[in-house]
């Protein structure tokens, strides 16, 4: 190998690794905007369940019937003071 071409093989890796540093920030930085989009889609999610599926969470929820405004226990499909069907 002669000194020119070793020369221009240092220049090449200096090239390369640069080019490599300027992928991997984009990487980098591409995977910071994935990780806060899937946590904040995680968060949305786990509020979602806590909405829809946590008992707890519908139970102190207040209902109250559409028809005459009683207060309303979760588990019950119709009004106990005017026996109309509790809409959900
Ligand atoms: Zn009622």
């Amino acid at each position: 190998m002669s000194e020119r071409s070793i020369e221009e093989f240092l220049t090449d890796l200096e090239a390369r690794g640069a080019e490599q540093d300027e992928r991997e920030r984009m990487l980098l930085g591409s995977l910071d905007e994935g990780i806060s989009a899937v946590r904040s889609a995680a968060s949305v999610v786990s509020r979602l369940k806590s909405a829809s599926e946590s008992p707890s969470a519908r139970k102190q929820r207040p209902r109250f019937c559409g028809h005459c405004g009683a207060p309303l226990a979760a588990e019950h499909s119709f009004c106990t003071q005017c026996g109309q069907p509790v809409e959900i």
